[in-house]
């Protein structure tokens, strides 16, 4: 056994259908009786739901959560966090919501309960994103990583295949990257290939039967452990590109990870082959980057950045921003190989191994 460090995060996981009904207990165990429930405006209904659970806890409901966190919609929640005399938050939707809470968090150093609908991961970290003239920066620290998640995979019913998908995809590249991480450790290498195998076994379940409350409860269940391992460990090539294109060119977050996934673990195989090997078992395909292509493939899922809005005339400035800031990586970044990485992505190709 090789030597490593582990820093286990302190959080509270309420996992099961029917846990929404539980809201109001853990918000009074962490000693919370004013709460702001945040929620996207297409989800207010679920974020009134919860205000009615917690009855008088709830002071307010604040639905303005977008994607990347805009700085000016970060400042107008935290004033309703002002406003309310607010003690803690309630986040129940995507990483979108998520991400508000942790902004108002930062400001404010109030307790966040989670209640995640997507397979994001973000609940489960202490990452925090803010978009400010058109830029979006990141950073960690432990004041917004959430106090308590509550898992109701019933909440998860009605995601849209696609959407879903794409989701699952996003999860499962928290734990590819984290299992080639520079510092991995054996406790983050279980989680991963756990996180995946109940990912991978889950999406053709929900491919075929969309309501199968097990498949759902199983992707629920492998999207808490890969954000997991997200919140412990560094990310590489995949996440940065994700980040640096779908930010300056405007492509779905989720949509991005799943056509890139393929491609930077095609590009990084060689000089990552443990980590290819633990993918490729934890997915039961023969090998990690056309397996999950064909993963996605088979579940109907976008497989092509063309699809979701890159032109291909932005392909070359793609590869530059992939090398702009350098970040620790398997492979070293190669101007030649990123561009032919990027071609195949945009058109979709099935990697070859
Ligand atoms: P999202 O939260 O923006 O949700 C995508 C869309 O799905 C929204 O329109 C939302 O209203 C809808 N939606 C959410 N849950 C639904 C449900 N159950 N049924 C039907 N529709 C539903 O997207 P996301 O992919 O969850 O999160 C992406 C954001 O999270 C990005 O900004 C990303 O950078 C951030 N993120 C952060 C971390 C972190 O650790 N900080 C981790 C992962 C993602």
């Amino acid at each position: 056994m090789d030597a490593f460090t582990y820093s286990t995060h302190a959080v509270r996981v309420i996992f099961g259908y029917g846990s929404l009904s539980r809201v109001g207990e853990e918000v009074a165990r962490l000693g919370c009786t004013r709460v702001l429930v945040l929620s996207t405006p297409g989800h207010r209904g679920h974020a009134e739901r919860v205000a009615y659970v917690l009855g008088s806890s709830a002071k307010a409901v604040f639905d303005r959560a977008i994607m990347h966190v805009p700085i000016d919609t970060a400042r107008a929640a935290t004033a309703e966090a002002r406003r309310t005399d607010a003690d803690g938050i309630v986040a129940i939707g995507g990483g979108s919501t998520t991400g508000l809470a942790k902004a108002v968090a930062l400001e404010l150093a109030l307790p966040i309960i989670a209640i995640p609908t997507t397979y994001a991961g973000s609940e489960a970290t202490p990452i925090y994103g803010l978009t400010e003239g058109g830029l979006k920066r990141t950073g960690r620290d432990p004041a917004v990583l959430p106090k308590t998640i509550v898992y109701d995979p019933s909440l998860t019913l009605e995601l849209p295949h696609l959407l879903g998908f794409a989701s699952a995809m996003n999860a499962i590249a928290h734990a590819a990257e984290g299992l080639y991480a520079a510092d991995r450790n054996p406790v983050t290498n279980l989680l991963a290939v756990e996180g995946m195998r109940a990912i991978a076994s889950a999406i053709p379940r929900m491919t075929v039967h969309p309501a199968d409350r097990d498949a759902r409860s199983d992707c629920l269940y492998g999207a808490w452990l890969c954000g997991t391992v997200l919140g412990s460990v560094g990310m590489a090539l995949h996440h940065k590109l994700c980040h640096a294109i779908g930010g300056r060119f405007g492509l779905p977050h989720a949509e991005t990870h799943s056509c890139l996934l393929p491609h930077t673990l095609a590009y990084n195989a060689s000089c990552a082959t443990a980590a290819m090997a633990m993918i490729a078992r934890a997915i039961e395909r023969p090998s990690a980057p056309s397996g999950l292509h064909d993963l996605a493939r088979e579940n109907g899922a976008t497989l092509a950045l063309r699809d979701i809005g890159l032109r291909e005339d932005q392909i070359d400035a793609a590869v530059e921003l992939a090398l702009a800031n350098p970040y620790p990586n398997p492979r070293p970044l190669e101007r030649a190989a990123l561009r032919s990485l990027l071609i195949n992505a945009w058109a979709g190709e099935r990697p070859v191994d």
